[in-house]
């Protein structure tokens, strides 16, 4: 440890999410929503690699409105280095809107393009010096200034011998430019941590199975795959080892959005601490586990101590 840490840094955007509590409104009918609770999957990711000790740094933009300033509170208060958040003053925070049904789907409006949360400037971004891991989501690539933001970071990030981390966190609602897709086929293929879910696997390589797909990924590059299965936990490809099988922790689900983000930030913190990856997984798939339990996107990100004393009471279910 100690000289070899990394500094895990995020580029994406800040948003500020309301959930409404009744089930299969779709957004249309008059209930009562929660909210402003902080939100966007990089900042979800980099507020819980901060909370399990990672150095850690945003790169985005809000409002110079409450809303902007909840959300630099927020990720302030758990350690997270905000120097690098623009704040606009001619433009609103972002804002999204979700529903869930009673099967778990869930709908969402994003009030993203034009805002604060993709006005953000590739060339404003000074990184930090030492060496970095850079994560992003996939579901940021539909908008074309974050796109260009994090495209443009990554080859710096690569260019000074930092690391790649992709969840590629597809969401069809942001993702109907056809270039996207092949923006994050190509920024997959220069990341060294992926996080993928079946069905993002699904929509990338479509009629491709699964292990062909996970052993093609491995060939160009990919360092490390950890496959996530909401309930069912999570899997852990290596190119030097067996695949790392964790099952799930029995919970209570209230709220999964966020669970991912939270998983990634998780393990992307464990492995930038230079933990073996048994542990960054197995904290991982608990810290997202308790991710589940929370109402808000971010309001079940957890500390190291509550992840360890969860795993001492809840043990993952091995049946699975
Ligand atoms: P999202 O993008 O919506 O945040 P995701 O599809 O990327 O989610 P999930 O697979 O839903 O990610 O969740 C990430 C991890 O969190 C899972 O691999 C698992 O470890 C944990 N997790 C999620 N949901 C549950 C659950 N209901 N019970 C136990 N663990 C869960
Ligand atoms: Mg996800």
């Amino acid at each position: 440890m100690g000289s070899k840490m990394r500094s895990v840094i995020a580029v994406g955007e800040l948003l500020v999410e309301f959930v409404s509590h009744k089930k299969g409104c779709e957004l249309r009918e008059l209930v009562t929503y929660s909210g402003p609770y902080p939100s966007g999957a990089p900042a979800i990711c980099i507020d819980q690699a901060a909370r399990i000790g990672a150095s850690t740094q945003i790169f985005g933009a809000v409002g110079a409105d409450n809303f902007g300033q909840a959300l630099i509170n927020r990720l302030q208060s758990n350690g997270v280095e905000t120097s690098g958040i623009e704040s606009l003053e001619d433009k609103s925070t972002g804002v999204a809107f979700v529903s869930y049904f009673e099967d778990g789907s869930r709908t969402f409006i994003f009030h993203l393009n034009n805002t604060a949360a993709d006005a953000l400037q590739a060339e404003s971004i000074q990184l930090p010096t030492g060496p970095l891991i850079m994560h992003f989501s996939g579901s940021s690539l539909g908008n074309l200034n974050l796109r260009t933001a994090i495209q443009r970071t990554a080859t710096e990030v690569i260019k000074r011998g930092g690391q790649i981390s992709c969840d590629p966190n597809v969401r069809p609602e942001l993702m109907k430019d056809p270039d996207v897709k092949a923006v994050l086929m190509s920024l997959i293929e220069k990341s060294s941590y992926l996080f993928p879910s079946d069905s993002d696997l699904e929509f990338l390589y479509p009629d491709i199975p699964q292990d062909e797909t996970i052993s093609n990924l491995q060939d160009t590059g990919v360092k490390t795959i950890a496959l996530t299965r909401g309930n069912q936990g999570s899997t852990i490809f290596t190119r030097d080892r067996e695949p790392v099988k964790l099952g799930g922790h029995e919970v209570e689900e209230v709220d999964p959005t966020g669970a991912g983000d939270c998983y990634c930030g998780t393990f992307l913190a464990m492995i930038a601490n230079d933990h073996p990856i048994e542990l960054c997984a197995q904290y991982a798939n608990a810290a997202g586990a308790i991710a589940v339990t929370k109402r808000g996107p971010m309001e079940g990100n957890s500390s190291l101590d509550t992840v360890k004393a969860f795993l001492k009471s809840n043990p993952a279910n091995t049946s699975m």
